[in-house]
């Protein structure tokens, strides 16, 4: 979602700030800002509807000396996308401008309020009004812009991360947060920096700051020290710690997109997040997290997995797992429908919560309402640091290393890749997996990154056989037990990069319904590597061929009955049933792909989606 920089040091702000933008890009956007003081603390706000690229050109040939600023990129929930409604936002008399990710919800009644004194707005947006509000605070009350903010936000429901600077005070850049991520980074020298993650950050310093809901900071220039009070004002002392990232886990290494780079990177990123974890040599799985907590999981009268998108498949997928391994009942939850439902939910029940960034709003409210019932959470998610890591009582990090496509495709192997090991792990010490098969699938997921190898030197295969298709208005994805969920995946991948509408759907239930779509128009990919549900595919595959659907098959080595019949196959390695997702998934994060940039679509930055959804 939306992303924030900031700066405050000895150096130009502009370069850093846009440098910065850009690399916020992948969250997605539609608009993008800018505020500098200049040397006589004037106050300048450039923004423009667009990409960075639309700012940059705008601010060709306006002031953008200065050594303190703040940016932003707006993914708009208040308000249609327009350079009005793009941050940063002016204050009434042009003396504050504020940036801010998240929805300030009772924004009407504050615009109700300020209206009656006398305030104008010019956007729609919510933003406006927490500007506005601040700075009629300031002016009732007489008090520092720190102070302000500090009493204005006391008043403000919702979700955010803002950064403030004001005119006539180029030393001091105050920001905060609540819901929305925000971290500060330390430089050399009295040099600070704002990010909504990392990634704007790492190239300057590693040391952060990760705030914590309801902080406000002040950082002043010169004073080399920065201030963190909450919102009951009690001072916090700052925690730094190190980011782990490298400056060229973020940048695209050769590859045309950051998708096709993280599609190639899967084995490496597969091999870190088991490391240490898949011991081979000992055929073990370590997971300390699981080990530490056995008894919650012994005691569990049900898992519940919460999750959205991609990562609700790879829980999907982790319910087949630990019902078929550990025998205990696990029920999967969209985070979203979750949270608002009134579910029950006992104290002996464990919950896994996943997401990739640990940023997804819906997540973390189901986290807290599994905890206000004193249930056990362990997350799964890939940002060190992050809110779900922080928000659960335990959890194991995916280290799939930074995801920067929008699309999700190495977080979504290595979730799986961790939910297979807590599966194993957790068979094992409860006794539901006998010691022949836990230590065989030990061994063999060990061997999944170098099959997935073979999968990616395919990628001109299937790169040739996606130009077919690009005429498609439509498609289906079918596919049954484990690869169920990854024919869900499959098509969200489609839809979301390449724009053509796509259903997945469990391959029997098709003549309940969907059969009806099939003509000679209809690409059906077909998920049937040789398990046992194996023959009962041949006759779904059989059905559709007979009604003209083009077949798209997904088959294990060697298969010779699907081949005869579809249209187009890819053959995956061999492999054990439980762990095929993280093969077939493959081909299908390829196809979608090629599809997609063969119809010319922005595959890093699709419209509308935003990387990790920080809002409701
Ligand atoms: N709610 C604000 C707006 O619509 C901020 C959105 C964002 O997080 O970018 O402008």
């Amino acid at each position: 979602m939306c992303g924030i920089v900031g700066y405050i040091g000895k150096r130009e702000a502009y370069p850093i700030l846009i440098k910065g933008l850009h690399r916020l890009e992948y969250r997605g956007y539609d608009s993008a800002g800018v505020a500098l003081l200049d040397s006589k603390a004037n106050l300048h706000v450039y923004k423009t509807r667009g990409k960075v690229v639309n700012l940059e050109n705008y601010c060709k040939d306006k002031n953008v000396s200065g050594t303190i600023g703040i940016a932003h990129t707006r993914w708009a929930t208040h308000g249609e996308p327009s350079d009005v409604n793009a941050h940063p936002h002016y204050s009434q008399s042009e003396t504050l401008a504020l940036i801010h990710n998240g929805i300030i919800e009772n924004y009407l009644s504050l615009k109700q309020m300020l209206e009656r004194k006398g305030y104008k707005f010019v956007s729609q947006t919510d933003t406006e009004v927490l500007v506005q509000f601040i700075e009629y605070i300031k002016t009732e009350n007489k008090c520092s812009l720190y102070e302000a903010v500090h009493q204005a936000l006391s008043q403000v429901i919702g979700a955010y991360a803002i950064g403030v600077l004001e005119k006539g005070n180029a030393d001091t850049l105050v920001a905060a947060r609540k819901g929305s991520p925000l971290i500060v980074g330390i430089g050399e020298a009295g040099e600070y920096f704002l990010g909504s993650d990392a990634s704007p950050i790492v190239e300057y310093t590693k040391d952060v700051i990760y705030l914590n809901d309801e902080d406000i900071v002040e950082i002043r220039r010169g004073v080399g020290e920065i201030m963190i009070k909450n919102l009951s004002n009690v001072v916090l002392k700052p925690q730094v710690q190190k980011i782990r990232m490298d400056l060229s886990e973020i940048e695209k290494g050769g590859f045309a997109h950051f998708m096709l780079k993280e599609i190639f990177e899967q084995p490496k990123s597969l091999m870190m997040c088991m490391n240490g974890r898949v011991q081979s040599e000992l055929q073990e799985i370590m997971l300390s997290g699981i080990r530490d907590n056995i008894e919650k999981f012994r005691n569990a009268r049900r898992i519940l997995i919460s999750a959205c998108g991609t990562s609700w498949h790879a829980a999907l997928i982790g319910k087949y797992l630990i019902e078929y391994y550990c025998k205990i009942p696990v029920e999967v939850e969209v985070a979203s429908e979750f949270r608002y439902r009134n579910p029950v939910i006992f104290e002996d029940d464990v919950m896994i919560a996943i997401s990739q960034s640990g940023e997804t709003a819906d997540t973390l409210a189901a986290i807290e309402l599994a905890k206000e019932k004193g249930t056990f959470i362990y997350g799964i998610c890939n940002v060190v640091g992050s809110s779900v890591a922080r928000a659960t009582h335990s959890g194991t990090y995916t280290h799939a290393g930074p995801e920067i496509g929008v699309a999700s495709t190495k977080a979504f192997t290595t979730q799986v890749a961790v939910l297979t090991m807590i599966t194993l792990l957790l068979g094992k010490e409860l006794g539901t997996i006998d010691r022949t098969t836990y230590k065989s699938l030990v061994r063999e997921l060990d061997s999944i990154p170098e099959k997935i190898e073979k999968i990616v030197a395919k990628a001109d295969e299937i790169e040739e056989m996606s130009k077919v298709f690009t005429y498609a208005r439509n498609f289906m994805y079918l596919g049954r037990g484990y690869n169920y969920p990854v024919a869900l995946e499959g098509a969200l991948k489609l839809k979301e990069i390449s724009y053509i509408h796509a259903e997945g759907y469990p391959a029997a239930e098709m003549k309940h319904g969907p059969i009806a779509l099939v003509d000679e128009e209809m690409p059906i990919v077909v998920v049937a590597p040789k398990f046992k549900m194996y023959d009962k595919i041949v006759s779904n595959v059989e059905e559709l061929k007979a009604r003209k659907g083009k077949i798209i098959a997904i088959v294990s080595e060697g298969d010779k009955n699907i081949s005869n019949i579809a249209d187009y196959v890819i053959e995956i390695p061999n492999t054990e049933e439980c762990l095929s997702p993280l093969l077939t998934v493959i081909p299908l994060q390829l196809l979608s792909y090629y599809i997609a940039t063969a119809k010319g679509r922005n595959v890093d930055q699709p419209r509308n989606l935003a990387k990790s959804v920080t809002v409701e």
